[in-house]
């Protein structure tokens, strides 16, 4: 078959299959003991996990510095401090989630009691991509241990320091029969697909998910995909431009664009000089953010590989539109400048997929309604994002844009948010998790019922009568 190219031969492949059985035949038995069901365990793990992050945070910083030139407060903010913040909350949750929840019974079936029990899937496929490298696997890994799950991570290879102390630090602080790191690129990848799962967490782009999906498919397993998208931010005339220009400029520019949920393009309902003034905003909040030359800034990070370099610059050095802020770019260190788009049309270069990169265009539309028509004429994005001080403004928006998570007045904060759910919808995923969303992501919840031995009344038995019916 065609993986033999990736593997270097039938035996190379052979070998990593029955590597991969072994390990799962591994963790099915521990499984199977029941350790990870119970739920003092998993909080221990949880535990382990905030210890992990907080005791190892230098060298966790350090890694996404190598990979990504991540800034320190960004590497806090945005991958060290959320783990915490997740595994915490669900290890404070858990107890009650995982405990009977009683329902009612209709008088048909009584006496009885009914209820609902959430119980672990058992074995957990984790695949996540580079752009927040320790964030993705490890929230999603918070929540498979927290529903009392065995799990595998397969880490991004485009993140390599950060994947490799990854395998390392579990290994170290957490049950290293229950819970396993798998290096490695395509190939393992696609044996790992190959096995039978009880769930797949996959986070990355829409064409692998596909992969993922169809793979998932021959064993039935269930699957959440965690996808991207161009999520749209509309500026209305009535926004306080300043402010909205900072919260865009910190949503877009954070990891230097590459995150699913930064502000994809803008879309400023408004006139043409309304735009020069947005435009000059943006401009000023990038100077005070990361100074006249932010290649030098110790805030803004970097395009993660030369092949996303060349991509995101194509992406600028398109003919069609207008570069109002930025634009320059340094191939060395694969630095590309906070860069601002104008006189960008719907079939210009940065507007076919999703940039994942510092560059923000924007477009300029005459009415909310032409605006919502352009968001809902394309794939329902990850995120959408609308500034105005309307409140019949936002109510339109709210209820006629689909997305996964939306933000009025600022980008990107509903993380922030323990009890929202996160995911996307239709192009941008499928399934969701964070907080108790997670916890039922990973966990099967099991109705029960129990009838009372007596009465046992002859009603509903053969033979059938009309009598019987009358009643
Ligand atoms: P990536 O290239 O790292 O790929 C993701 C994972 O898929 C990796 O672990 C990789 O090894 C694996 N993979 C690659 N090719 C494969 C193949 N042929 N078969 C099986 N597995 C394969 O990451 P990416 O796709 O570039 O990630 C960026 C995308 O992820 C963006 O679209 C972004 O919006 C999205 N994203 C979504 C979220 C979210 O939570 N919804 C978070 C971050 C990123």
């Amino acid at each position: 078959g065609g993986r033999r190219r990736h593997g270097g031969g039938w035996d190379v492949e052979r070998a990593g299959m029955m590597e991969f059985a072994a390990l799962q035949q591994g963790l099915r038995g521990v499984f199977e003991t029941g350790r990870t069901a119970d739920v003092a365990w998993r909080e221990r793990q949880l535990l382990a996990l905030e210890r992990m992050m907080a005791e190892r945070e230098n060298e966790l910083a350090d890694a996404l510095m190598a990979d990504l030139g991540k800034p320190r407060m960004e590497a806090w903010f945005g991958e060290i401090g959320m783990v915490m913040q997740e595994a915490k909350y669900l290890r404070r949750n858990l107890r009650k989630w995982a405990a009977r929840r009683r329902v009612s019974t209709p008088l048909l079936g009584l006496p009885a009691r009914s209820w609902t029990l959430a119980e672990p899937l058992g074995l957990v496929l984790i695949i996540s991509p580079w752009n927040y490298p320790l964030q993705l696997p490890l929230a999603g890994l918070a929540a498979v241990l927290a529903a009392g799950n065995c799990a595998v991570i397969k880490p991004s290879e485009l993140a390599p320091a950060s994947s490799a102390l990854l395998a390392r630090l579990v290994a170290e602080y957490l049950d290293p029969e229950c819970v396993k790191v798998v290096t490695g690129a395509v190939h393992e990848t696609t044996c790992l697909l190959e096995m039978p799962w009880d769930h797949i967490l996959y986070t990355g782009g829409g064409a692998i998910g596909r992969i993922v999906l169809a793979a998932a498919a021959k064993h039935l397993t269930p699957v959440t995909l965690e996808l991207g998208g161009k999520s749209p931010c509309v500026v209305m005339a009535d926004a306080d431009l300043s402010v909205a220009a900072r919260r865009i400029a910190w949503g877009k520019f954070m990891n230097a664009g590459q995150t699913c949920i930064a502000p994809d393009y803008v879309i400023l309902v408004g006139s043409a000089s309304l735009e020069k003034q947005l435009v000059a905003a943006l401009q000023r909040t990038i100077t005070e953010m990361f100074g006249e030359e932010p290649e030098q800034s110790e805030s803004f990070g970097r395009i993660v590989n030369a092949r996303h370099f060349e991509r995101v610059l194509a992406l600028i050095q398109d003919d069609r539109v207008n570069v109002a802020v930025g634009g320059h770019a340094n191939a060395d260190s694969r630095y590309i400048a906070p860069t601002v788009l104008t006189d960008v049309s719907a079939d210009c270069a940065a507007m076919q997929e999703e940039i994942f990169g510092p560059v923000l265009p924007v477009m300029r539309m005459e009415d909310l309604e032409s605006a919502m028509r352009f968001i809902r004429a394309r794939d329902k994005p990850l995120a959408a994002y609308l500034f105005t001080k309307d409140a019949a403004v936002e109510t339109r928006f709210e209820q006629q844009v689909s997305c996964g998570s939306m933000c009025i007045n600022d980008t990107m904060f509903f993380m922030s948010v323990p009890e929202l759910p996160f995911g996307g919808v239709g192009a941008s995923g499928m399934g969701c998790y964070t907080g108790q969303h997670g916890f039922n992501t990973f966990s099967h919840n099991k109705a029960v019922m129990r009838r009372a031995w007596w009465p046992d009344l002859a009603l509903r038995y053969a033979p059938y009568s009309t009598r019987k019916l009358e009643i």
